[in-house]
């Protein structure tokens, strides 16, 4: 009776793991000796996270009030851009800014174990929650669900952007806020700077923040996961601080380029040539059909081994895997260069040698 029923379980498995498999005929990407990828419950060889999909940028838990704010913002920026905001009469498909991922998440911890074992099914291996304490992150929460659902779960360290800072940024120094983001890295099992954001022009304190992250990255080599507003103006000057302190552009993903949509990618190919990732990492929904021509460009441009795809999600961590990556496919995407995608470049993005 077990049996039957794991013979079932299994081929249950083995059919959604045909659905999206993700082969790879390349050379497997080489890391640096030394490298890890450092989860809440354990440091993993790179290699040892080859066998599934990792999604670079995901929310298990956020402040209560975390939504409400992130409207404001987004709100603030668009109307700055001169952007129809969602609510008057609907705005042309087109121009409608891809809304941010949808309600706060659970607390419920059967409910996201539940949650998380349908991403697993999915083909998912590993899964980075980009938040952090300023964002209401729960990384004790986070924690359990590591534990009861077996999936690794990358912790960030930072400082969000300009609406969420706590009052003391303002003035703290740099060195500061150095030191504090240490502090954070060495509370918890930490994997990752992210996310560290600005909206639209950045202000004087995200510019600040940002010197900031990128010593702290030179005194811990982390990676660095950004956010960026709608239409990610800061994107390059976002780069151009953490580079200026020092950070290669390859340790680096600049987010939520979904949202600068331009069908000639300038953007992001500037981004991609300098040697930044690119996060598409809203996807899975509406803002798909604006993203999947855009991904196409790059990588016919050649620079597939610049992309990330996550969902930003704070449930559904599966539509990564089962909503956009079968679109892209459709588009012509190679299984090939999906595996490359999916499976090896959060790892080159996320492996880093720890300093000690
Ligand atoms: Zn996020």
């Amino acid at each position: 009776m077990l049996i039957t029923t794991r013979r079932k379980l299994l081929k249950l498995l083995g059919t959604s793991a045909a659905a999206f498999a993700l082969p790879s005929f390349a050379q497997p990407p080489a890391f640096p000796k030394g490298a890890i990828i450092r989860t809440l419950l354990k440091d993993y060889a790179p290699e040892e996270l080859a066998i599934g999909a990792t999604l670079f940028h995901e929310h298990l838990s956020l402040a209560p009030d975390f939504m409400d704010k992130f409207r404001a913002a987004s709100a603030a920026v668009q109307a700055a851009n001169g952007i129809r905001p969602a609510g008057n009469a609907a705005p042309a498909a087109a121009a409608a800014p891809p809304r941010p991922a949808a309600p706060a998440p659970t607390r419920d911890l059967d409910a996201m174990v539940a949650d998380i074992n349908k991403a697993k099914a999915a083909g998912v291996t590993c899964l980075v929650d980009a938040g952090h304490a300023d964002m209401g992150r729960d990384v004790e929460f986070a924690r359990r669900v590591a534990m009861q659902s077996g999936m690794p779960i990358v912790a960030c360290a930072g400082f969000y952007s300009q609406p969420y800072y706590p009052e003391m940024i303002a003035t703290m120094s740099e060195d500061m806020i150095v030191q504090a983001l240490l502090d954070q890295v060495a509370a918890n099992p930490t994997g990752a700077l992210g996310e560290i954001g600005s909206w639209d022009e950045m202000t004087k304190d995200e510019r600040k923040v940002f010197r900031a992250v990128g010593r702290a990255h030179m005194a811990t080599n982390l990676p660095i996961i950004t956010h960026t507003g709608i239409p990610g103006k800061a994107a390059i000057e976002q780069l151009d601080i953490l580079e200026d302190a020092g950070v290669k552009p390859n340790r680096v993903v600049i987010g939520h380029l979904g949202n600068l949509v331009d069908a000639n990618v300038y953007v992001h190919k500037t981004l991609c040539r300098r040697g930044a990732f690119i996060g598409f990492d809203r996807q899975g929904g509406g803002g798909d059909a604006q993203v999947v021509p855009m991904v196409m460009a790059l990588i016919e441009a050649g620079f597939a081994d610049n992309l990330l795809f996550s969902a930003d999600a704070s449930s559904g961590y599966d539509k990564t895997m089962t909503v956009f990556v079968p679109k892209v496919k459709a588009a012509g995407a190679t299984d090939e260069v999906l595996h490359r995608i999916m499976v090896d470049n959060p790892r080159r993005l996320l492996a880093f040698v720890p300093k000690k």
